[in-house]
């Protein structure tokens, strides 16, 4: 592998910013532009991840993009807490099994010094110990089972943004934490129509929010009955195709039936006074999002953001030489970001006491859209040059470009709104290019994924494939789920407003209901 020196960079042009490529080693490739381009960092705690500001700012600027399009939809924020008393969680069977197996308990509260040791103090033993939240279904419903007392208090329409804990064993930064943040939505109906109709509009937020903000395309489709989220009746996914082929489930919407109003008394009076168990619904999108963004949109020189969702979406470097002229220069930049940012633009001026070369291939890696780069010859002709991240490169050679200044300012929103409409088509391209429908057996299906080799370096492209099936449950879609796993494989979901299957269940061999999509995973 190579690696080599970031700081001698300038001269190397036509070698990569990063020390791996995604086609050498692809989880190495995520590794190191999370890593170079600053966006989080492991920590000492076990899966839990340290997100630097760069990581984080993209964070808030799809907090501000997605929290506008919940409200939009009629919900309002609220916060409950992040200790669940154990009690509740159990309510739920299958939620309690599904979640038991990575929760994080809380025993104890207090700590007491024994001859010079911190130990926790038996003493301090709590009468019930707490949960640290997974998920906040039961904690909420009961909150609602207080607050619903009559047809006229719904729907009710809740969403809160928080960390969660999930006792993950293989974790990986972003896509999968053992702490990690979301928004969690959660609504009480009256009916099942209503709850359901709430299920599939929350999903189509997050379809169009993928799509318009992360420059993601998705498949929005409903999960097969083995990957629900435990205690729901359907659970709803959007599915993304990373550069390495492999599907990264981006968002989920639960439709819960009243198995949680039962379990928790959540009831109203309907309009002809009958006490009725509420329907409820779920969704939640997560930091996972961020990891999408990583592997749909990085290249070999690290990351590129799309426009609407970057902390900085024009970075100015001066090239300063340390000569009276570099005074000049600042004031140029500095008036330069004051334009920018008076056009709505979020503009930098990057001041540090770094060499221009490095903080250039620095924002490379950050993928910062639009990086200008202003020598003396630039400001004294009045002047812009700058370099496309999403067009990084003809070939080797990085291109620049130079406009009057007063165009670049003048074009500078439109060039955005381009860069982020390039990003997107490339994805578009890439995902409607590889759904494989040619597989007539299970074999055909297994010749071509064939034995998962190379996983640990990321394996070679292989897409996802979209199959007819039965739509079959119970033990017959276990053993289904069973014989994918061993090629690494699983149902990703069945696609939304597809047209009528033909044909038989590749499975099965019965008449097939529907297309579902299979790939390896996230
Ligand atoms: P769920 O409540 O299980 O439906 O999860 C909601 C969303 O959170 C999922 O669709 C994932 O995108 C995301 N998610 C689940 N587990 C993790 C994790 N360990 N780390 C990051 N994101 C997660």
């Amino acid at each position: 592998r190579r690696f080599f020196n970031v700081h001698v960079r300038d001269q190397e042009m036509s070698k990569r910013a990063l020390s791996v490529t995604r086609e050498e080693n692809f989880p190495d490739w995520y590794q190191a532009v999370v890593r170079d381009g600053d966006m989080a960092e492991t920590s000492p705690v076990r899966g839990c991840m340290i997100i630097k500001p760069w990581g984080w700012g993209v964070w808030e600027r799809l907090q501000v993009e997605l929290d506008a399009r919940i409200k939009d939809t009629g919900h309002d924020n609220c916060y409950f807490p992040l200790f669940i008393p154990m009690s509740f969680i159990a309510k739920e069977a299958e939620h309690v099994e599904g979640f038991a197996k990575e929760m994080a308990v809380v025993t104890h509260h207090r700590l007491k010094n024994e001859g010079g040791k911190l130990v926790v103090d038996p003493d301090a033993k709590l009468e019930e110990p707490l949960i640290v939240r997974p998920t906040s279904e039961t904690i909420i419903g009961d909150a609602f089972q207080r607050w619903i007392k009559s047809y006229r208090d719904l729907p009710l329409l809740m969403n809160q943004w928080a960390n969660v804990v999930r006792w993950e064993m293989r974790t990986r930064l972003f896509l999968r934490t053992a702490e990690f943040l979301w928004q969690e939505g959660h609504t009480a109906h009256a009916d099942r129509d209503d709850a359901v109709a709430e299920t599939l509009k929350m999903l189509e937020v997050y379809r169009t929010f993928a799509e318009d903000v992360l420059a993601m395309p998705v498949i929005a489709g409903e999960k097969p009955a083995n990957e629900r989220f435990p205690g729901a009746d359907n659970t709803y996914s959007i599915e993304a195709m990373m550069q390495d082929g492999k599907a990264l489930q981006a968002g989920t919407s639960h439709y819960l039936g009243t198995h949680f109003a039962e379990a928790q008394n959540i009831q109203f009076q309907n309009t002809d006074g009958k006490l009725t168990y509420c329907h409820t619904t779920s969704w939640g999108v997560s930091t996972r999002l961020i990891g999408g963004v990583i592997m749909t949109h990085g290249d070999d020189d690290g990351l590129r953001l799309p426009p609407m969702i970057a902390p900085r979406q024009i970075v100015i470097v001066p090239m300063l030489r340390d000569k009276p002229e570099d005074a000049a220069l600042i004031d140029y930049c500095v008036s330069l970001e004051k334009d920018l940012k008076a056009a709505g633009i979020r503009t930098l001026v990057d001041m540090k006491a770094v060499k221009s070369a490095e903080k250039r291939w620095n924002w490379v890696r950050r993928g910062a859209p639009i990086i200008v780069e202003i020598g003396g010859r630039d400001a004294s002709g009045s002047n812009v040059t700058f370099m496309r991240r999403d067009r990084l490169r003809d070939g080797d050679k990085v291109i620049s470009q130079t406009l009057a200044r007063a165009d670049f300012v003048a074009q500078a929103p439109a060039l955005l709104q381009e860069i982020q409409q390039t990003l997107y088509s490339e994805a578009k391209a890439r995902l409607d290019g590889n759904i494989i429908t040619t597989f007539k057996s299970f074999e055909d299906l297994a010749d071509y994924f064939g034995p998962a080799e190379g996983e640990d370096e990321g394996g070679a492209f292989k897409g996802w494939a979209r199959v007819p099936w039965s739509r079959p449950e119970g033990a017959s879609l276990e053993a289904i789920a069973d014989r994918l796993k061993a090629l690494k494989l699983t149902i990703r979901n069945a696609p939304l407003g597809q047209e009528e299957a033909v044909g038989k269940c590749l499975f099965t061999g019965e008449a097939a209901k529907e297309y579902v999509l299979i790939a390896r995973a996230y």
